[in-house]
């Protein structure tokens, strides 16, 4: 049995992973550096990925245009009042976080780093065709300074699902850059999406084999959100697929973390929606009954982690 199953959980949680290597109670300060994707600005296409809400991902990071160090502070403030001692990790969350020039970048992820002692680590979270060989080298060269995570956004690897919900790029592009990523030493972190239109579970779970055999750290898994304005939406209401209910993301979920290989840190296993824009599922904003459900289903059939993990 694996040393992080406790009586909660029987996988391998970021919150067990930050507590042993940073030693504290360590928090994600998501940071908005003001930028677009090329999904949406009509460099790839101008729709963006159907899911995407038109302000774009990453609704709960710190507001555009305000100073780093203020967005930084407002959330600092509040959680040192409560943990004095905790840790942070400063995480550029919305949108495209490295499309942009190269200065830009620079400028942003040092300033980022140096806010403060006690930021411990920089996450970045981007797509695979954003990282040329100027923007690894860059992000190489902090890691030096600090862990640097990236995270990918790669939904599913099924092709036919990708064109559909117009992701705009092949798996071959997410595959050589995580190869190159690794090359570098930086960590990996890749976000899958449950529920998709027209998939089956085996398409969920071929998700997960497929990323067993890739070197990545970590894994962010969840459920597919029908937001307002969105072409989902559109998708949704004009030709219809099949929702997943709460009892079936369970049990996909709970099969994909019984083949997830067993070193891989698992971020989320759940998604925040913006309330007021979602369409459906709404059981995806009962965050703890959808973890205490996980917990207790991998608790009743003695199931962990990794359990069917096979190379
Ligand atoms: S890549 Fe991210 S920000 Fe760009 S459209 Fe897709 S989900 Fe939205």
């Amino acid at each position: 049995m694996k040393e992080y199953i406790t009586s909660q959980h029987r996988y391998y949680t970021l919150d067990y992973y930050l507590k042993k290597r940073f030693d504290k109670k360590v928090f994600k300060v998501a940071l908005n550096g003001d930028f677009t994707c090329p999904n949406r600005d009509g460099t790839i296409s101008n729709r963006g990925c159907i899911f995407c809400s038109p302000e774009g991902s990453g609704e709960f990071g710190g507001r555009r245009g305000d100073p780093l160090d203020k967005q930084f502070r407002e959330v600092k403030n509040i959680i040192s009042l409560k943990w004095p001692d905790a840790k942070y990790i400063a995480y550029f969350q919305a949108n495209t976080n490295t499309y942009g020039p190269i200065e830009k970048l620079r400028k942003l992820f040092y300033e980022a780093i140096n806010l403060d002692k006690d930021i411990v680590c920089l996450s970045v979270a981007t797509r695979p065709d954003c990282l040329d060989s100027e923007v690894i080298d860059l992000l190489s060269e902090i890691n030096k300074i600090k862990p640097v995570w990236v995270e990918l956004g790669l939904q599913t690897i099924n092709e036919e699902t990708a064109h559909l919900i117009n992701r705009g790029y092949t798996l071959d592009v997410f595959c050589d850059a995580v190869n190159r990523l690794r090359n570098a030493g930086i960590e990996v972190i890749v976000h899958i999406i449950n529920g998709l239109p027209y998939e089956e579970k085996d398409d969920m779970l071929n998700n997960i084999k497929f990323l067993n055999a890739m070197d990545i750290q970590g894994i962010k898994i969840h459920s597919l959100f029908i937001l307002k304005g969105t072409d989902l939406e559109t998708l949704y209401y004009e030709k219809g697929f099949k929702v997943l209910t709460l009892e079936e993301y369970v049990d996909i979920t709970v099969s994909q973390i019984a083949l997830l290989r067993s070193d891989i840190v698992i971020h989320r296993i759940n998604g925040d929606a913006p309330k007021d824009q979602l369409i459906e599922p709404k059981w995806s904003l009962k965050k703890l009954v959808i973890m205490n459900e996980i917990d207790k289903r991998m608790r009743d059939a003695s199931l962990y982690q990794g359990i069917y993990y096979k190379k």
